[in-house]
């Protein structure tokens, strides 16, 4: 079948076609705008999405070299996101499939994140980890099947690439922060400063504790030399980079020797992190893991994610109808 994939739930408009499984465009439209208010304002976002919605489409079919006419579904992200940025892809989701008659198909975001590992040709198997990692969410799932996945750990507070843009901004650098941070760490000296490690029980995560003591460090650093950080923003960078991958990594491990599972995925906007893919890597080989990690354009919010999650739906018969509504807030 030939999947038309529809991705709007935060700040990027996105769209993708996928055919038998295999993917032939992905484009992803980025919004600038939010960079003026360090953080993404809903009401552009969605506004954004409804210039971008047709020409990414237009693109995406163009670059796939696949007619309207050839497109048997159209799979999108019913949510969790923002509700106005939501709307845009479901509403061109659902005129779309009305005008040609075509089958909808609803997809959760999160699940997509980590079905874009069935994009590749070495494909994780069944049951595996998969440490998802992104700007709103932090959780270790155990997946069982496509669409059969238990969240076994996920965050109290902020979510870690929350923790990687809070970093950014007390540090000065635009929005969003988590690809200057990584940017910047590959110059600096992991060990060059200490933060803690939260003690959470079980395979949940916290971030909030970290985010305040990297403010009081910098607040009272700044107070003894106010260019502490313009002289020091490498090391920042590497070290607090380190101690978000490690609290990441060590309960990663601990889930993967609880459940006694060797198939370990990275997914999400974090996982584009080269210190945590490094990290995984390192942690794997001495556990024997198998590892899978996204290609970058697979890691933040895309389309190709949901065509592909989309193509396993079809494959199963679940289709979704003209009155389905987005959910900002959406489980499992
Ligand atoms: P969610 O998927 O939870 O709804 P989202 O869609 O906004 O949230 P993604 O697009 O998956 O999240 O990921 C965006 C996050 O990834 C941002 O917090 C961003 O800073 C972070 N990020 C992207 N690249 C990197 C990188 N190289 N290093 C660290 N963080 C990164
Ligand atoms: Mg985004
Ligand atoms: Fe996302």
């Amino acid at each position: 079948p030939v999947i038309l994939g529809i991705e709007s739930s935060c700040d990027e408009t996105s769209a993708a076609v996928c055919v038998d499984g295999v993917m032939l465009s992905n484009v992803i439209a980025n919004q600038t705008i939010h960079e003026a208010y360090g953080g993404v304002v809903p009401e552009l976002a969605s506004r954004v999405h409804q210039q971008n919605i047709v020409p990414a489409v237009q693109q995406a079919l163009s670059n796939a070299k696949v007619n309207k006419n050839d497109i048997d579904a159209v799979a999108f992200t019913r949510g969790p996101g923002l509700l106005g940025s939501l709307l845009v892809g479901v509403s061109f989701a659902k005129a779309f499939a009305l005008a040609k008659n075509l089958p909808l198909i609803e997809i959760n975001h999160m699940q997509a994140h980590i079905l874009a590992h069935f994009i590749a040709e070495d494909k994780p198997s069944f049951p595996f980890l998969c440490l998802t990692v992104s700007g709103g969410h932090t959780q270790i799932v155990l997946v069982k099947d496509y669409f059969d996945m238990e969240i076994i750990g996920q965050t109290l507070d902020d979510a870690a690439g929350e923790a990687m843009d809070k970093t950014s901004k007390i540090l000065g650098l635009p929005y969003p922060g988590g690809p200057l941070i990584d940017k910047n760490a590959r110059l600096g000296n992991p060990e060059a400063y200490k933060f803690p490690e939260p003690q959470i029980p079980g395979f949940d995560f916290s971030f909030s504790g970290l985010k305040t003591s990297i403010l009081y460090f910098i607040r009272d650093n700044i107070a003894a030399d106010p260019d502490f950080i313009q002289k020091n923003l490498a090391d920042i960078c590497a070290s607090v980079e380190k101690r978000i991958a490690s609290i990441l990594l060590n309960k990663l491990q601990k889930a993967a020797m609880q459940y006694n599972i060797k198939d370990i995925a990275l997914a999400g906007g974090v996982s584009a992190n080269t210190g945590l893919r490094q990290g995984l890597l390192e942690m794997g080989a001495k556990n024997g893991w198998k590892c899978f990690i996204p290609k970058f354009e697979y890691c933040t919010d895309n389309a190709a994610m949901i065509a592909i999650a989309g193509y396993y739906k079809y494959l199963k018969g679940e289709f979704a109808d003209q009155h389905i509504a987005p959910m900002a807030r959406m489980p499992f």
